[in-house]
């Protein structure tokens, strides 16, 4: 079995366990590749998290600047070391990093020092997390600033950004795994009342056109949003990317990974399904997990083909994708183990 992105205590400020810890279980549960994917620094103080801010810095944000761009150099060094003590292959190493889209400057800076490190970090993981500069996955507060840095808090004009800044990243950096690709239904209010017409959730009770919007629907609600994935999608297949199917959707309480088979059906349609498992652990309790939910997601709800994984060519040390047909992933006896140990 595969992940091709995870996080670690070492690295960030709100993972849990040391990596070390992480790859013991991850041999103990016999997974064929583990990707290593440490956030890429981000290099403006402004998207600083609360809990990255070193109340001692005098120095408005530089320090903890530094100190991110610290733990990266630490990550590609210790990345480097488990990938020696893995020669042998069980399990397959690979070590990338996960992209901060968080506006034009750091896409552009991603792909300078993806170029730096070419011989270390072999693949990204294309990921946003900011709309309008405004973190989305971090809680409640910051997706609802988020919302409402949209004038008359337009949720299509947030979707729009959204996907834009997803078209930007895959344009300058071409990620072979596109991360979490509907983010932004972590924090979406199950009762989001919305004008259908206009996307406004400024609304007042005797709009007519007011209906509830959720992942699922908005899709169907709105065809010129339909269109921007489908862009995105044709676009990641051009280039032959990957989508991540993500269980850290399920292990925060949401009904179907990222990304759920909304999209999911479009990237059959229009990316030939070409899509990879993901834990995104940031602890041991995360390595895995949820993985047989995603199975029966794979094979029930989005009843895929083949899945793909990343493999490293030992000759020149570059990755591709490989294709599974759906038969031999479901026989691995990776899913027999997990479970017995349920
Ligand atoms: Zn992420
Ligand atoms: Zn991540």
């Amino acid at each position: 079995m595969h992940s091709h992105h995870s996080h670690s205590g070492d690295y960030i400020a709100h993972g849990v366990d040391p990596l070390d810890d992480m790859i013991l279980k991850v041999e103990k549960m016999k997974f064929h590749t583990y990707c290593l994917t440490e956030h890429i620094p981000r290099i403006e103080s402004e998207f600083l998290y609360p809990e990255e801010i070193d109340n001692t810095d005098s120095n408005n944000g530089t320090d903890s600047l530094a100190q991110l761009q610290l733990n990266f150099s630490k990550f590609l060094e210790h990345a480097q070391r488990i990938k020696d003590l893995h020669k042998e292959g069980k399990p397959n190493i690979i070590i990338g990093t996960e992209i901060e889209a968080c506006n034009t400057n750091h896409i552009q800076y991603a792909k300078k020092l993806l170029s730096e490190h070419k011989d270390l970090l072999k693949f990204c993981v294309g990921s946003v997390h900011h709309i309008n500069g405004i973190p989305i996955d971090f809680d409640q507060e910051n997706w609802d600033n988020a919302l409402s840095s949209f004038s008359n808090k337009n949720l299509k004009q947030m979707l729009i950004s959204y996907f834009e800044s997803q078209y930007e990243m895959l344009q300058v950096l071409q990620p072979k795994v596109v991360g979490h690709f509907d983010l932004f239904k972590l924090f979406w209010p199950n009762d989001l009342k919305v004008n259908s017409k206009t996307g406004d959730c400024n609304v007042s009770n005797n709009d007519v056109d007011i209906i509830t919007i959720t992942p699922m629907t908005y899709l169907n609600a709105w065809d010129d949003i339909r269109q921007l994935v489908i862009r995105n999608l044709k676009y990641i297949n051009s280039y032959g990317g990957a989508i991540e199917i993500n269980t850290s959707a399920l292990r925060k309480g949401l009904e179907e990974p990222y990304p759920s088979s909304n999209i999911g059906e479009l990237v059959k349609q229009h990316c030939q399904g070409r899509f990879v498992l993901s834990d995104d652990a940031h602890g041991i309790a995360q390595v895995g997990v949820r993985y047989l939910d995603a199975l029966q997601y794979i094979t029930q709800t989005l009843q895929l083909d083949n899945m793909y994984y990343l493999k490293e060519n030992g000759e020149n040390r570059t990755v591709q994708l490989e294709k599974i047909p759906i038969a031999e992933f479901v026989n691995n006896e990776f899913w027999t183990l997990l479970k017995a140990n349920k």
